[in-house]
């Protein structure tokens, strides 16, 4: 690996589409490219879906990471304990060493998700800023996410952003990280007049439901039309990464740098 600078490629598998329509065009893409890549993955999509434990399997064993994507991120009682899930996931045999916040149950919630991801001890836990002061696992970012970028610029100015922002973190910290939802490969991220659509919740009212049900809408009509994929972007991302002399690694990779 040597001194190239390291660009983590982390996915978060909220759903059976990622499984079905992502999580194999994406790996293949990668492996193309000779890069490694981390799934973290919500626990619960692997209860009684064997086949799915097995597309993650066959992943590990060929060089990739899986991490936990935790849902229970407020510790709430009515849900497993946040351990617990990641009891599930290391039985299950895979070996996790991080932990990032899936956004759709609890959401991530500052102060009190990041107190909840220490307490699990991993190797190290990802989130949002502004990051904890105190804390013992190790922190990993942050991140920019590929699929918000081409949603809100399109492909070739969405990739142009995010190279720029690797760059700059590159220079501050030694490397970047990358979060790229799977199902994107093949699902439309939809225009970017639905952009804020995407980032609401059903308890903010009718109008942020409304304005999902629209943004479902576009996405379906772009996904029929074959536009707005991020497939096309991260293939570009890959191959500028590369000619930039940067590294595409698992998030494991960039944690192994930080300590050496
Ligand atoms: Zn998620």
């Amino acid at each position: 690996m040597g001194d190239r600078p390291l660009v983590g490629l982390r996915h978060d598998v909220d759903t059976g589409y990622d499984f079905t329509h992502g999580i194999k065009p994406v790996s293949k893409l990668e492996d193309r490219s000779d890069a490694r890549s981390t799934f973290f993955v919500r626990v619960r999509l692997l209860r009684g879906h064997l086949d799915r434990v097995r597309v993650l399997e066959e992943l590990q064993d060929d060089g990739w990471e899986i991490g936990l994507h935790l849902d229970n991120t407020v510790a709430s009682p009515k849900d497993p304990p946040p351990q617990e899930e990641l009891e599930e996931l290391i039985q299950l045999g895979f070996r996790v060493h991080g932990v990032t916040p899936h956004g759709g149950l609890y959401g991530f919630q500052g102060r009190v998700t990041w107190e909840v991801m220490d307490s699990l001890g991993l190797e190290y836990m990802m989130g949002y800023p502004p990051f904890p002061k105190h804390h013992r696992t190790p922190i990993i970012g942050p991140h920019h996410t590929i699929d918000f970028l081409v949603k809100k610029l399109g492909v070739k100015m969405g990739v142009k952003a995010l190279l720029q922002q690797l760059g700059s973190d590159i220079g501050e910290r030694g490397y970047g990280v990358v979060l790229m939802h799977p199902l994107y490969m093949k699902f439309s991220v939809g225009p970017s007049l639905t952009f804020n659509a995407v980032r609401v919740s059903r308890r903010q009212g009718f109008r942020a439901y409304f304005l999902k049900q629209v943004d479902r809408g576009f996405k379906a009509l772009y996904t029929l039309l074959g536009i707005r994929r991020v497939d096309e972007a991260y293939t570009i991302f890959l191959k500028e990464t590369r000619e930039r002399g940067w590294e595409p690694v698992k998030i494991l990779d960039i944690l192994k740098h930080a300590r050496d």
